[in-house]
């Protein structure tokens, strides 16, 4: 007898680990599905109060402060402009390889005008 005679099919394995993955980001997300919402509702009654603008910026200042307290300093996420000032950056509009970075936009796919055209004078 063969020992192959006995393994699922390699197709069939990655469909039942592709079928049990979702089955479980599923549960996960009915899971933590009300506290998400509950701090999507902390964020909106905060907002509403102070402005989102600056919900953002003194959400990135706390963490700033913290991650200076534990030595970390520079690992907080940052708050950019406003979307509707932004442009495709032109660096990512043809593509990055996966798993590479942009240098300009950082991954977030938008720079200013200002730095697109800096990346259209460079030439890339
Ligand atoms: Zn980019």
């Amino acid at each position: 007898m063969n020992a192959d005679e006995h393994e699922p099919a390699p197709t069939a394995v990655r469909e039942r680990l592709e079928r049990e993955e979702h089955e479980a980001a599923e549960a996960f997300l009915r899971e933590h599905q009300p506290r998400l919402e509950a701090e999507k509702h902390a964020v909106r009654e905060l907002g509403d109060r102070i402005g989102y603008g600056r919900l953002m910026q003194a959400a990135e200042e706390v963490w700033r402060d913290i991650n200076r307290e534990r030595g970390m300093p520079g690992a907080e996420h940052t708050v950019g402009p406003c979307a509707a000032v932004l442009v495709p950056c032109p660096n990512c509009s043809d593509g990055l390889d996966e798993g590479e970075s942009c240098d300009w936009c950082a991954g977030a796919g938008r720079v200013t005008h200002r730095v697109a055209k800096a990346i259209g004078d460079l030439g890339r």
